[in-house]
């Protein structure tokens, strides 16, 4: 496919017929006779298509279809071009580039546009309700937060799984002679005393709920609160460089969307008694006692 910029605008054309049979299409220029007017296309296929100028005629896989001052359309080689209409060639070539990105950015913009009563639909559906978003966020935060009631012990526990990457819940404990002279056998060296063991306790599932990219605050409200300043913004009077910014902005809202629904599975998953309650640790039981209650807390000013 190519996008031909035209007078009409940028138009798409299916196949190289459409480009030949265009009024002022000529398969053999000579560039000494013309001006180069504008780069309105440009072009890549499996095939080879001949150069369109008359002393050239190389076959190229990929190049630009240009129109000359007298109205004539002909398709060039990048290299052609430079060679024959020099630097006026390559600011044309920049300018199409540069408008057929607008023109793109515009495009996915405007779809975008249309889809954010449908985003905030689905946010605050995720967000609310029992167990949903706002109440796993903060039902999770006290696990890897100091004084917010849970036992320092198990969240300083929480906060180093996390930072080993490690699922396994242990315990240290002081080794038995026994087990130390095990060790000893094993390693074939002196091990000194105490020695301390870990004892995997269990294996907590959905651990990851906690990983940062997993926030449900930063997924579910401050990403949804940027829409806003889009919101704000007149898609049509944006430069090309807001354009390209925003697009790009535009296209992370499927990604944190599908991660937001992923993180909710692992916190529901995490935020049970069973799953968190491998040992007997004095003062956890209140905030297991909370896991059981899901409130359903809703979801306030939908942003
Ligand atoms: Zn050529």
């Amino acid at each position: 496919m190519i996008t031909l910029n035209s007078e009409k605008g940028l138009i798409s054309v299916e196949n190289w017929d459409d480009i030949t049979s265009r009024p002022g299409f000529v398969a053999n220029l000579n560039p000494r006779e013309h001006t180069l007017k504008a780069v309105i296309g440009q072009y890549q296929f499996k095939e080879k298509i001949p150069c369109g100028l008359s002393n050239c005629h190389t076959p190229h896989n990929k190049g630009y279809i240009v129109s000359t001052e007298g109205g004539a359309e002909t398709n060039i080689g990048k290299d052609c071009g430079r060679a024959y209409f020099g630097i006026e060639f390559e600011n044309h070539a920049r300018k199409y580039e540069r408008d057929l990105a607008d023109y793109e950015n515009r495009l996915a913009l405007h779809r975008f546009s249309f889809q954010i009563e449908t985003i905030r639909e689905l946010v605050h559906e995720l967000r609310s309700g029992e167990r949903g978003g706002d109440w796993c966020y903060k039902v999770a935060q006290p696990l890897h937060a100091s004084n917010r009631g849970v036992p320092e012990i198990i969240s300083r526990k929480i906060g180093a799984m996390l930072k080993a990457q490690q699922r396994v819940l242990s315990i240290s404990r002081q080794a038995t002679a026994a087990e130390t002279e095990a060790l000893e056998a094993v390693e074939g060296r002196p091990v000194p005393r105490p020695h301390t063991i870990e004892d995997p306790i269990a294996e907590i599932r959905g651990l990851d709920a906690l990983d940062p990219e997993n926030n449900l605050k930063q997924l579910l409200v401050l990403k949804i609160e940027e829409i806003k300043e889009f919101e704000g913004k007149e898609i049509d009077s944006m430069s090309s460089k807001e354009l390209r910014q925003w697009a790009k902005w535009a296209d992370t809202f499927d990604e944190a969307l599908e991660k937001a629904q992923t993180a909710i599975v692992a916190h529901r998953a995490l935020l049970t008694p069973e799953n968190l309650e491998p040992s007997d640790i004095a003062n956890f039981d209140a905030y297991l006692g909370r896991l059981t209650e899901p409130r359903g807390i809703p979801s306030g000013s939908r942003s």
